[in-house]
């Protein structure tokens, strides 16, 4: 460890995705001094572009509502599934939960940026560029955190709490051995943004579109305000193993395979070399433990199909600096009913919904043509993010719910 004086603060926030910028804010809006340690240089490319209407909750209390407004996302009021010759429609605007009933669709770089650049405004410090590669807890539950900056030179943060927003790169899951496997089976993505020749018209841009193309394969499409759009593929690996040749040869045999999306890109603009990213859930043995806290990806990652992450991102993030506020005030905090137990429930939620759409009960559900109106609205909200509302019996009794009405139909 370096030998010049530990920089000292209330809370160390590791990562400026999402989950940690959430916390730092309402951290720092509560008086804490708080610090953001990020590896990156920012504004960088990460994954999860379509948000759902629950994280605008999170958004809100972190006070960043106004300020993405004012950039000018592309907004978005629903889903729509579409396979070879179905198409299953889910407005927000009708879902059981009273709630959000819009969010954003938003190129993650602009929008960590931006959401880094207004915790900065309000006075934490983001030091991009430098990763936190050690951390020692003492007995206290204090702890060092060694940053390690961009040229190799090491300082240490000492801090009453940490964050652990790190994402994909799971720092204290690896520093502290708390990885384990992921109930859901290694896929892969390949993904990359797109100028299409044909422009969309306004209703088709505010919403997501997601294609079936099997029980395993499917893509989306995420258009943004200006013009541009998202694509990807998601499949097992095996499945994605088909497509031959350079990054952008596979990217347009699948746009070839799709006829919704070989109307619209065939011969279209690709921004940048697409990317593959294969084996991305994960789990953790535990979720906190005296003075860390793990949010967003760090904790848990299920699939990308519902487009949960950044709503888990935010719902942990700011549930854990309520909590660590708390604690940091002398209360009492049960860290694994009033956290992890509160995340789970609504992971498992997802977990269903993601286990029935790969095993088909799911597009079951969505292309039948007997669909009941009541229950559409109960399955919306869970596309919406509202899967702790416990007055929805697909969040109650999500397992039950799901597999009873497959059944039906
Ligand atoms: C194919 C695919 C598609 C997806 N699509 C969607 C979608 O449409 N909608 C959605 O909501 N989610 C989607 N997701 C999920 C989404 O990518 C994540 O859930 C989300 O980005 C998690 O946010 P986060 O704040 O936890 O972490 P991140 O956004 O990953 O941010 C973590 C930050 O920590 C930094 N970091 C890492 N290591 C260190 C270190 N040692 N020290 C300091 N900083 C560090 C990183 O540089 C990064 O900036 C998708 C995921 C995949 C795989």
């Amino acid at each position: 460890m370096s030998k010049t004086k530990n920089q000292v603060v209330d809370v160390l926030v590791i990562g400026a995705g999402p989950s940690g910028t959430v916390s730092a804010s309402i951290l720092n809006k509560k008086g804490y001094s708080v610090k953001i340690v990020e590896k990156q240089l920012f504004p960088r490319f990460v994954i999860g572009e379509s948000l759902l209407p629950r994280c605008m909750d999170n958004l809100d209390k972190a006070g960043f509502i106004d300020a993405i407004s004012a950039f000018g996302f592309q907004k978005k009021f629903g889903a729509k599934f579409l396979d070879n010759e179905r198409v299953s429609d889910f407005d927000f605007s009708a879902q059981f939960t009273k709630g959000w009933t819009w969010t954003w669709q938003v190129q993650r770089a602009k929008f960590d940026h931006l959401l880094a650049k207004e915790v900065e405004k309000n006075g934490v410090e983001v030091e991009y560029e430098s990763a936190v590669t050690a951390v020692q807890f003492a007995e206290d539950g204090s702890s060092i955190s060694t940053v390690t900056k961009k040229d190799g030179t090491t300082y240490n943060i000492e801090a009453k709490f940490i964050v652990d927003g790190s994402g994909y790169g799971r720092v204290l899951p690896r520093l502290l051995s708390l990885d384990k496997p992921s109930e859901f089976m290694g896929r892969t993505s390949l993904f990359c943004h797109v100028k299409p020749k044909m422009v969309y018209d306004e209703e088709e841009k505010d919403q997501i579109l997601i294609l079936v193309y099997t029980n395993e394969i499917w893509g989306w499409v995420i258009p943004f305000s200006d013009g541009t759009s998202s694509i990807g593929v998601v499949g097992h690996t095996e499945g994605i193993k088909r497509y031959e040749g350079t990054q952008e040869e596979k990217m347009r045999q699948w746009i070839q395979e799709v006829p919704a999306l070989k109307s619209r890109f065939t011969d279209s603009e690709l921004i940048f070399e697409p990317k593959e990213i294969t084996g991305y859930a994960s789990a953790v043995t535990k979720h906190f433990g005296k003075n860390f806290v793990l949010t967003g990806n760090a904790a848990e990652f299920i699939d990308p199909v519902f487009s949960s992450g950044v709503t888990f991102a935010t719902e942990s993030g700011a549930l854990a600096a309520e909590l660590i506020d708390k604690q940091l005030s002398g209360l009492p905090v049960d860290w694994q009913v009033e956290y992890t137990d509160y995340i789970q429930r609504g992971v498992d939620v997802f977990k269903t919904f993601v286990s029935s759409w790969y095993d088909g009960k799911l597009q079951k559900i969505f292309f039948s043509e007997q669909s009941n109106p009541e229950m559409r609205q109960q399955i919306c909200s869970i596309l919406a993010g509202y899967v702790w509302d416990l007055d929805n019996p697909f969040v109650k009794k999500h397992k039950r719910a799901v597999q009873a009405l497959a059944a039906v139909l």
